[in-house]
């Protein structure tokens, strides 16, 4: 056999992980290199920075994230200073606004939270972990139902989901029974309140190592397993343009972001999975233009609020001892007290949202000392209702030849509205969430929709479909139409309306177009060593 076929992936978060460890597991000696413009924050790459204990390395490593508002660390990423105003909408830690203000800004006027992570990892560095599996009209049509739940299992597997964290909480279990109460007889059997699936690996203290890129790149980055010596992570390494040979890519070019310099990097197949706007950038500035390409743009509308958790309700259900017990195991990670995360997931046809409830003992905000709810015993829990956006051609981000971005990209613009669909599905979320709140306890904080963009779950903007036919830019495979050899990945493929969390179903994308991927390069190697 003559050639051992490189496979250039872009883009370091879970889905780039993926498809990284499923090419290298899948095709015999293939070599994959991941390049990822952002740099390496944690000793094991791609590691959730929400396991780091001590603040300041945490802080650091978030601050570090935040590609042109990376603060004092911004030249880590080779950006120079100059080139940063901060702009009015602050984003959250360890991402950066599109729109951020200053020079070489994108335009997401309507679309206003619009945010990114650059760094290895990805957002998936920075995610809260919520891991629920796409359910009725959320899943896609053209995928049969025994072939995704076996692609789901296998992203549970690959992102390492527990389907029933934090169920011994008997607190968490006294705020399921309290909203089992109010919403009994109204949801359909199996689609009840219930824990929230999350990716991480429980430690026998009852705290979670949280999940990142590492535990889907698994033995890719341990040094003692044979696979990891056909992979190779590449960090600061931006990826500026795909290059192609009539219609089929043959690499990349990459400016590595420590010397300026710029190589051509070859390859059999490219993967992009650069997030749901720089992908579809970066085909653009390739020349790749299919029509639906950035368009039919989704998120969730999110209203969320706060609720001190009531002593006689929750009281019914659950002791004071259960309640120093929830404590001290939140004490057991100060820098990261998550536990008790409860919801009730999307069903069809009378609850196309998904409700997450997240306990805490303290609001996330600072309560007046007077307020009759500061330094509620009990706690409080922060509860918010995902709801769906349909997929509209005219909710797009488009990319401007003639103005480029910080980075030098033709910059983006993002135009987004929600129509009288989504916002009669808000008004009637807001108040489930009002009954909700009511069954727990009472808002310190009243249910309010957040700015679009809030989510940080963007997708449709590369969407698969079934033909080539203007609505989608990727066959069932994740292979870009008309371009041999290139293949999107991440929540820019998702083409369907969903309420929740999409990682999980990007992730299960990915096994499909994965599989696929490994199958065709296996098969020219086949071929090849036949001739
Ligand atoms: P990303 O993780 O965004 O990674 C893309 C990478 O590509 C980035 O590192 C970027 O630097 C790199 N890149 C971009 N352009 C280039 C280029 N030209 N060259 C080289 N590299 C490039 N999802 C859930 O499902 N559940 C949750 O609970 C959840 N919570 C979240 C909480 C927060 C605070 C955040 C920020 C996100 C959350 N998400 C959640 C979203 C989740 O993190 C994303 O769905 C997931 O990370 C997407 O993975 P990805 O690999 O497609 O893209």
């Amino acid at each position: 056999m003559s050639h051992t076929p490189t496979i250039a992936v872009v883009g370091s978060g879970p889905i780039g992980s993926a498809y990284a460890r499923l090419l290298v597991e899948g095709v015999p000696d293939a070599r994959v290199v991941m390049f990822e413009a952002g740099p390496q924050l944690t000793a094991v790459p791609g590691e959730s920075v929400r396991n780091i204990a001590d603040p300041a390395e945490k802080e650091r490593a978030r601050e570090r994230s935040q590609g042109p508002q990376a603060g004092d660390f911004r030249e880590s990423l080779g950006i120079p200073a100059g080139v940063v105003v901060e702009g009015m909408f602050t984003a959250r830690q360890g991402t950066h606004l599109i729109d951020f203000g200053g020079p070489g800004s994108g335009h997401a006027p309507t679309f206003p939270a619009a945010a990114a992570a650059t760094n290895v990892g990805g957002q998936g560095a920075h995610w809260t972990c919520a891991t629920p599996a796409p359910a009725f009209s959320e899943r896609i049509g053209f995928i049969a139902d025994a072939e995704w739940d076996e692609l789901i299992a296998v992203a549970g597997d690959l992102l390492h989901v527990q389907s029933a964290a934090f169920a011994d909480s008997a607190v968490g279990g006294g705020i399921r029974s309290l909203l089992e109460e109010e919403f009994a007889g109204e949801l359909p059997e199996g689609y009840g309140p219930g824990t929230l699936p999350v990716a991480g690996d429980p430690q026998p203290d009852g705290s979670m190592r949280w999940a990142g890129a590492d535990v889907v790149l698994g033995p890719l980055i341990d040094p003692s397993s044979p696979l990891s010596e056909r992979f190779e992570l590449r960090d600061l390494s931006l990826v500026r343009r795909l290059e192609l040979e009539g219609d089929r890519v043959t690499g990349i070019t990459v400016e590595d972001l420590r010397t300026r310099e710029t190589y051509a990097f070859s390859a059999d197949a490219v993967v992009v999975a650069a997030d749901a706007f720089r992908t579809p950038q970066l085909l653009w500035a390739s020349g790749i233009r299919p029509e639906a390409l950035g368009h039919y743009l989704t998120e969730h509308p999110v209203v969320i609020s706060t609720v001190a958790v009531d002593a006689d309700k929750i009281g019914r259900f659950a002791t004071e001892a259960d309640l120093d017990a929830e404590i001290a195991r939140r004490a057991h990670n100060p820098a990261d007290p998550v536990a008790a995360v409860n919801r009730i997931p999307f069903s069809e046809p009378d609850h196309p949202f998904a409700l997450q409830v997240m306990y805490a003992e303290n609001p996330p905000f600072q309560l007046d000392p007077s307020h009759p709810q500061a330094g509620n015993k009990w706690g409080y829990v922060n509860m918010g209702y995902g709801m769906r956006k349909r997929p509209r051609f005219e909710d797009v981000v488009t990319f401007d030849d003639d103005e480029l971005d910080y980075r030098g990209f033709p910059n983006m613009t993002i135009e987004y509205a929600l129509t009288d669909a989504e916002t009669a599905e808000i008004e009637a979320a807001t108040e489930r969430l009002r009954r909700a709140g009511g069954a727990i306890g009472e808002f310190v904080a009243e249910p309010r929709l957040l700015p679009n963009g809030s989510s940080l779950h963007y997708m449709g903007t590369y969407r698969v479909g079934q033909a080539d036919d203007g609505t989608s830019v990727a066959d069932p495979w994740s292979r870009v139409w008309g371009v041999e050899g290139l293949v999107v990945g991440g929540n820019g493929t998702i083409p369907t309306a969903n309420a929740m969390n999409p990682t999980l179903m990007s992730v299960a994308i990915a096994v499909r177009g994965a599989r696929r991927l490994a199958e065709e390069l296996s098969g020219a190697l086949v071929a090849e060593a036949g001739r």
